[in-house]
């Protein structure tokens, strides 16, 4: 068992989640027990995911995205309420992490992909950026795009898009995960070979035409579901609770 306030504290510190300036608040956005035991960790805070929260019996739903997102209306009606409502009737507590896990070096969404896929040389896609949001990594040889495609399809058991561009091979490889497709432009800028995140635009299709980078769409869900788990891991290895990760299946 361990205190909240202990969890949220070794998460913000190991996560530096005081040095981003992000779209939604991280950390602790619902607070409810004081003792914690069992934490479940899924993508996204949907309703799903809370009603396995409450079935597995959780004190703590740990989630990539969270509420109160900048833009949001404040009222919390509907949908939103009613998630809410549930979370605070049984006393769970809900805690988000974004950009600061989407970045972790060892936690993170992105250095998941890193070793999944089985990157080398790790470099940040944009080096202007402290914490970098997007990477660009090598592959340990030069594949076609149909094979790098095929790799895709079974490392994120997704059904991947691919946008193809005037190239025959692929080494040197941007990713980011989520909805980053507009950074198929630095990736272009880096002389990238492919860029791959998780959606995709009607632009993305000319974009990877003209900058003469293949873009691959691996799926919004299916490139976040990582960092989420390594946390939750984490969390149960340095506080012994107990963890179990919800597999959302998301299509998106
Ligand atoms: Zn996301």
């Amino acid at each position: 068992m361990a205190n909240l306030n202990d969890i949220i504290k070794w998460c913000d510190q190991t996560l530096l989640s005081a040095e981003f300036k992000d779209y939604a608040p991280n950390g602790l956005q619902i607070e409810g027990k004081a003792d914690v035991k069992r934490i479940v960790s899924a993508v996204t805070a949907s309703e799903t995911a809370i009603d396995a929260a409450i079935e597995l019996k959780a004190d703590l739903l740990l989630v990539h995205h969270g509420y109160f997102w900048k833009g949001e209306p404040y009222p919390i009606t509907g949908m939103r309420g009613n998630r809410i409502k549930k979370l605070i009737q049984h006393d769970i507590s809900l805690v988000a992490y974004h950009l600061p896990l989407d970045t972790h070096p060892t936690l993170g969404n992105n250095v998941a992909i890193a070793d999944l896929l089985e990157l080398q040389d790790i470099e940040a896609l944009d080096s202007s950026e402290r914490h970098p949001i997007g990477n660009i990594g090598y592959l340990k040889q030069a594949v076609s795009p149909e094979e790098f495609q095929h790799k895709l399809q079974q490392v994120f058991d997704f059904n991947i898009v691919h946008l193809p561009a005037n190239k025959s091979s692929i080494h040197k490889v941007g990713f980011c995960t989520g909805g980053a497709q507009d950074f198929i432009a630095k990736a272009a800028l880096q002389n990238c070979d492919a860029y791959l995140s998780g959606e995709i635009s009607e632009r993305t299709f000319y974009e990877a035409q003209e900058l003469n980078v293949h873009y691959f769409a691996c799926g919004h869900h299916a490139t976040e579901r990582y960092g989420v788990q390594r946390l939750g891991k984490a969390l149960a290895d340095q506080f012994s609770l107990e963890y179990h990760y919800v597999e959302l299946n998301n299509p998106v």
